[in-house]
C-alpha cells in the first residue's frame, strides 16, 4: 500500500490552492481515481477531496442555458425532469454509462475527466509499453490487441478510445466547462479534451490547482430534439463500441432537416464532432437514403488497424439509426 495525504477542502478557493501543490490530485466521486490508484497507475502524494463542496452540484435550466454543477452526481442529472425535457441526449448518455452504483457516486466533471485509457495503460506491472503511462515507452496496443481502440484522432503514440459518454453529448451541443483557479476561464468541451499527438499523457486543458466548477450547454431546438444511442458488447455496464449523440431541427411539416448536430463516441481518441455529416444533412429532406449517405461521412479520415476496421462500418450505422429514430420523437 502507498501512503498519501488526504485533505478535505472547505471551499472551491482553498481546494484550488491545495490542488496546486505538486503531486496533488482532486477526488470527486473517486470511482475512477481510486480504481487507477489500486492498480498502481495513479500514485498521488496528496488527495484533495472536493466531493462534498457546497454550491457545486446545482442543476438549472432556463430559456438560454442548461447549467450543471461539476459535482452533480450522474444519476441525479440523468433523472432530472428538466434535463430529460430540455436535453434528452445528455440524460440518455448518463443513464447508459457505467452502473447504477457508479452513477450514484460519480460526478459529471469526474466523468468528463476520466482518463482515456486501455488495458495496457492499466497494467502497471512493467510488462506493457504505454506512452500514456510512461511517456516515450511505446504503445503495446498498436501491434497488440486493439479491437476496441480508436479509428479517429489517433497518433503513432496512442490509439486509446475516449471512454466517456456524457462528453460526446456535450460536444455535439457546443457545451463549455467553467474552470476556476489561476487562469479562470470558460472552454468549449471540444477544445478542453485533447487528441494524443505525441503527448498522450496530456489529455485536457487543466493545470494543477484548476477546478472545473460547472458545465454549461446552450439551449437549442436540436438539443431539445436529441438522443444518445450507444452500441456495446453487452447490454449494460460496458463502454461504447460506437455511440452517437444527435439532434435535429426539422421544418414544421417534418420533411426537411433545418439543423443537425452529430458527435461520435467509442471510436475516437476524444469525443468526435462529425461536422461533415451535419453539413451534408442541413437543408436536405428527412429521408433514409439522404441520412445514410450523410452518415457515411462520420468516419472520414479514419485510420483503422487490423482488428478495429469493423468500426468504420458500425459508426455510420449507429449515426444513421440515431437520426432515423428522431422522426418518432416529438
Ligand atoms: P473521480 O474518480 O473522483 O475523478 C476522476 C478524475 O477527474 C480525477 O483525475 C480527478 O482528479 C478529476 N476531477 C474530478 N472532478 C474534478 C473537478 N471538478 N475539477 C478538476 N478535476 C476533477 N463512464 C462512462 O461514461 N461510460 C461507461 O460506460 C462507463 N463504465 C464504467 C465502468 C466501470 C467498471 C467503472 C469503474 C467506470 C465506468 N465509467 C464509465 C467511468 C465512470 O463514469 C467514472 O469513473 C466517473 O464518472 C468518474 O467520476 P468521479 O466523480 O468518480 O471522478
Ligand atoms: Fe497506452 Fe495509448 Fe497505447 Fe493504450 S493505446 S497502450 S493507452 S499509449
Amino acid at each position: 500500500m502507498r501512503a498519501f495525504a488526504y485533505l478535505r477542502a472547505d471551499g472551491a478557493d482553498p481546494a484550488a490552492r491545495d490542488g496546486s501543490v505538486a503531486g496533488t490530485r482532486f477526488l470527486a466521486g473517486g470511482t475512477t481515481m481510486l480504481d487507477l490508484m489500486k492498480c498502481g497507475v495513479e500514485r498521488p502524494a496528496r488527495m484533495v477531496d472536493i466531493g462534498h463542496l457546497d454550491g457545486l452540484d446545482g442543476i438549472e435550466v432556463d430559456a438560454g442555458t442548461v447549467r450543471i454543477g461539476a459535482l452533480a452526481r450522474m444519476s441525479r442529472v440523468a433523472d432530472h425532469p428538466d434535463i430529460r425535457r430540455a436535453a434528452p441526449a445528455l440524460a440518455e448518455s448518463l443513464s447508459q454509462a457505467a452502473s447504477p452504483q457508479v452513477r450514484n457516486m460519480a460526478t459529471v466533471a469526474g466523468n468528463v475527466l476520466q482518463r482515456t485509457r486501455c488495458a495496457y495503460f492499466r497494467d502497471a506491472s512493467g510488462n506493457a509499453r504505454c506512452n500514456k503511462r510512461l511517456p516515450g515507452s511505446g504503445c503495446a496496443a498498436i501491434d497488440g490487441i486493439h479491437r476496441n481502440h480508436a479509428i479517429l484522432g489517433t497518433s503513432d503514440a496512442c490509439i486509446a478510445t475516449y471512454p466517456g459518454d456524457l462528453a460526446v453529448a456535450l460536444v455535439a451541443f457546443d457545451a463549455t466547462v467553467r474552470i476556476e483557479g489561476p487562469r479562470a476561464r470558460t472552454v468549449r468541451v471540444e477544445d478542453f479534451l485533447r487528441m494524443p499527438g505525441d503527448r498522450p499523457d496530456i489529455e485536457h486543458d487543466l493545470v494543477p490547482g484548476e477546478l472545473v466548477t460547472a458545465i454549461e450547454v446552450p439551449v437549442s431546438v436540436p438539443l431539445r430534439r436529441s438522443r444518445y444511442l450507444k452500441v456495446r458488447d453487452r447490454a449494460s455496464y460496458e463502454f461504447a463500441a460506437a455511440s452517437a449523440a444527435v439532434g435535429v431541427e426539422l421544418s414544421p411539416d417534418g420533411g426537411t432537416i433545418w439543423e443537425a448536430r452529430v458527435a461520435l463516441g467509442g471510436v475516437a481518441t476524444r469525443p468526435w464532432r462529425a461536422r461533415a455529416v451535419e453539413a451534408a444533412l442541413r437543408g436536405q429532406p428527412f429521408d433514409e437514403a439522404v441520412i445514410r449517405r450523410a452518415s457515411a461521412l462520420a468516419v472520414a479520415g479514419a485510420r483503422p488497424l487490423a482488428q478495429n476496421a469493423h468500426k468504420t462500418i458500425l459508426a455510420p450505422r449507429v449515426v444513421a439509426r440515431a437520426l432515423l429514430d428522431m422522426e418518432a420523437r416529438p
